[in-house]
C-alpha cells in the first residue's frame, strides 16, 4: 500500500509506503442524539410547528485505533502515526429518554 504523504525527514512527497497497519485498540461507545418532536400549531392553536418534546437516542459506535508504520523510500526514515476510525450505526431503536417541552 502506497500513500501520497510527505516524509517528515526529507520532506519529499510520493515516496512513502505503508509498512504495516496494526489494530491496537477497539472501543465501543455511545453518542447521544436529540431529536425534537413537533406538533402542528394548527392543532395546538397557531400557525407553524410547536415543539412538544425532545427525544434522546443513544447511538452505539465503534472506535478503532490503528497504528500505521510508514517508511520513506527515499531516505528510509521510519515513523508511526495513530489513525482513529469511527464507525457509526444508524439512529434506530427507541429513545432512551423523552423530555417534555
Ligand atoms: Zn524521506
Amino acid at each position: 500500500m502506497e500513500f501520497l504523504k510527505r516524509c517528515p525527514s526529507c520532506g519529499k512527497r510520493f515516496v512513502v509506503k505503508v509498512d504495516r497497519e496494526v489494530l491496537v485498540d477497539k472501543e465501543e461507545d455511545t453518542v447521544k442524539r436529540v431529536r425534537d418532536l413537533a406538533m402542528p400549531r394548527a392543532i395546538a392553536g397557531g400557525g407553524s410547528f410547536m415543539p412538544v418534546a425532545a427525544l434522546t437516542f443513544e447511538i452505539p459506535i465503534e472506535r478503532d485505533t490503528f497504528e500505521v508504520s510508514y517508511e520513506c523510500k527515499h531516505c528510509h526514515h521510519q515513523w508511526k502515526e495513530t489513525l482513529v476510525v469511527v464507525k457509526k450505526e444508524g439512529a434506530k431503536g427507541k429513545p432512551t429518554s423523552i423530555t417534555r417541552a
